[in-house]
């Protein structure tokens, strides 16, 4: 059943979304409006609306999504090139969708 949120949806795989990576708290895609040559989202499988939701017990969650997100910098080659890990924070710091994710960003040509 689809619910109204779309990180939700897809992190259950009920969309076409190709998953690059996944475990029991996260999954990893890549963004459909990319900013650079690599541009994935860590994304939680718990519905958290933004960094100012998260609660005491969801530090485990947080530190999962940072870690998976230096994994994946190794597995698509960006680890010495360097990269940006961001969080956007309701909408005046840019969050459009209302669901915890952490943008892996990088890629850039030397
Ligand atoms: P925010 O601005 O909320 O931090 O970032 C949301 C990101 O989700 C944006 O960069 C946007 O391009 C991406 N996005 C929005 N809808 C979809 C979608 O349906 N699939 C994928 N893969 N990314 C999406
Ligand atoms: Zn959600």
């Amino acid at each position: 059943m689809l619910n109204d949120c779309l990180f939700c949806n897809i992190s259950k795989g009920q969309t076409a979304t190709e998953i690059l990576f996944e475990n029991d708290t996260l999954v990893v895609f890549k963004d459909i409006n990319p900013h650079a040559p690599v541009h994935l989202l860590i994304v939680p499988k718990k519905h958290i609306r933004s960094i100012n939701d998260l609660m005491d017990d969801d530090q485990p969650i947080l530190a999962e999504m940072i870690m998976i997100a230096r994994d994946m910098a190794a597995t698509v080659g960006v680890s010495q090139s360097g990269y940006k890990l961001l969080f956007n924070v309701e909408k005046g710091g840019g969050q459009v969708i209302f669901h915890l994710h952490l943008h892996l960003i990088g890629g850039w040509k030397k």
